[in-house]
């Protein structure tokens, strides 16, 4: 899916959250899987507190754009902190106070307010923004455009949008990967059981194995503790010329690296990378071209 489908999608609730699916039947409850405080429509995706450390990456990226591309002074600033206040009380929006100098920007501020500011991640953007950034071009004599200025802004909250929705989904779907991780938690159970056990069962070969703290065998990485385990497995049944029963013989190597849990556990570790980038389109992109007069 492109992104715009995507985008356009996701504004009119068609896309997965939980309000929609809840109306399918398909989940049982249409609150928010991530704060299960209030129901996840698509602007609750993009407010949600979960959702915090992704907007605390992109807010920044925003203003760089708005300095490489000659923002009006001011209106990046006003518009990400429209945003960031509106994500922290969505229901009771507050208007930015610290541009109400301004008096073009407060009243942006105030029409954006009445359209929403979720809405403006998600396009809908007020038509002063364009008004005030169209005559800070002209007061600089430059022949840029404030609407082509605005629209490459759009394109880039579409990105910071996708950034939102996708770390939603990363954060709901290590939910999956619950099944990684307690598998992940047996083993630790099961090897503090066999290191308790001590050099008993073990050959004199590997009792440098066993001779360490419990604590430090659990600080080592999950790849390492499977092959502590492994080890010992296997010199027990040396030590005791018995075979284990196939169901426990290899069963956390089993799982974890042939069963894929292990790569899973690895991949669930890192959230998706940020689309939002301060990338400034060419300049010509930004100039009204002789037909549009
Ligand atoms: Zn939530």
């Amino acid at each position: 899916m492109t992104r715009k489908a995507w985008l356009s999608k996701f504004a009119a609730g068609h896309n997965a959250v939980h309000a929609r699916l809840a109306q399918r039947g398909q989940v049982a409850s249409a609150l928010c899987p991530r704060c299960h405080e209030e129901i996840e429509t698509p602007e609750h995706v993009l407010s949600c507190r979960y959702g915090d450390p992704r907007f605390e990456e992109c807010a920044p990226v925003l203003l760089q754009w708005g300095k490489k591309t000659g923002a009006a002074p001011g209106l990046m600033e006003t518009i990400v902190e429209g945003i960031s206040t509106w994500r922290k009380q969505p229901r009771t929006p507050q208007p930015s106070r610290r541009y109400a100098r301004s008096p073009p920007l407060a009243e942006a501020v105030r029409e954006q307010q009445d359209i929403g500011w979720g809405a403006m991640l998600m396009g809908l953007q007020s038509r002063r923004w364009e008004h005030i950034q169209g005559e800070h071009f002209r007061n600089q004599g430059s022949l840029r455009s404030g609407r082509r200025w605005v629209t490459e802004l759009i394109k880039k909250f579409w990105n910071t949008a996708w950034d939102m929705w996708s770390y939603r989904c990363f954060q709901v779907n290590t939910g999956h990967d619950e099944e990684a991780l307690n598998l992940v938690t047996a083993m630790d159970r099961h090897i503090l059981h066999v290191h308790r056990l001590g050099t008993n069962f073990v050959p004199p070969e590997l009792h440098s194995l066993v001779n360490c703290s419990s604590q430090s065998l659990l600080r080592r990485p999950v790849e390492a503790r499977l092959a502590w385990l492994d080890k010992i497995d296997l010199g027990r049944e040396y030590l005791t010329g018995r075979q284990a029963p196939a169901a426990i013989r290899g069963y956390y190597t089993r799982r974890l690296v042939q069963g894929g849990l292990l790569a899973r556990l690895r991949r669930s570790k890192l959230p998706p990378t940020l689309r939002t980038n301060d990338r400034a389109p060419q300049k010509a992109l930004l100039t009204i071209e002789q037909e549009e007069e």
